[in-house]
């Protein structure tokens, strides 16, 4: 069973290069904060600054994915250490995180790439941190089948390290559907098996 949680549609609304108003956004950003953007190293900067929002918010996760059957019901999944990048919608920069996936499978079992996916798609558009272990958490919890269903992210946000209080910090946020929210146990099993 293949299973696509893409958002094609955005693809096909790329305008070609040449004439991406977000060339002259760049052009407009770069006078503003006083500098030329004819001067020789900022020549191609504007395309490069449009092609990269571009490539960033028409991601596609892809669309091969595969369903397993369980074999058993009982058996806690874990996938650790996906790492993504994102960008924090109060301040256009970004954090990078780090993502752990845990769900009990109720006879459907994920194929492993299909995780990085889901990540990977959250990611990929203007953030919180909260937000995005939700969403994942959400999709994952539909794609199984399960209701048991745990989100950790580990971030760093350039917003806190290169602006503000300019500190290095790691964020910590969860989300614990079903069992998860319910289930100290198996909280607590979950906490230390991804303990590092
Ligand atoms: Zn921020």
């Amino acid at each position: 069973m293949t299973t696509h949680a893409g958002h094609d549609l955005l693809h096909d609304l790329t305008p070609p290069a040449d004439e991406d108003p977000l060339v002259d956004v760049a052009r407009q950003l770069l006078k503003e904060i006083g500098e030329d953007p004819d001067r020789e190293g900022l020549r191609d900067t504007p395309q490069r600054f449009a092609r990269w929002w571009r490539e960033f918010s028409d991601y596609h996760p892809g669309t091969t994915d595969t369903l397993f059957e369980a074999t058993t019901t009982s058996q806690l999944v874990i996938v650790s250490d996906i790492a993504v990048w994102s960008l924090c919608e109060h301040h256009l920069l970004p954090f990078s995180a780090t993502i752990t996936i845990a769900y009990r499978p109720t006879g459907h079992l994920l194929g492993l790439s299909k995780f990085a996916r889901v990540a990977h798609n959250h990611a990929h558009r203007l953030q919180v941190q909260e937000r995005l272990v939700a969403d994942i958490a959400t999709d994952i919890t539909t794609i199984t089948g399960t209701p048991d269903v745990a989100v950790i992210a580990r971030g760093e946000h350039l917003c806190m390290t290169m602006r503000g209080i300019k500190t290095s910090a790691l964020m910590t946020s969860t989300a614990y559907h079903g069992a998860f929210s319910t289930d100290p146990a198996l909280r607590a099993e979950l906490l230390s098996l991804t303990r590092s």
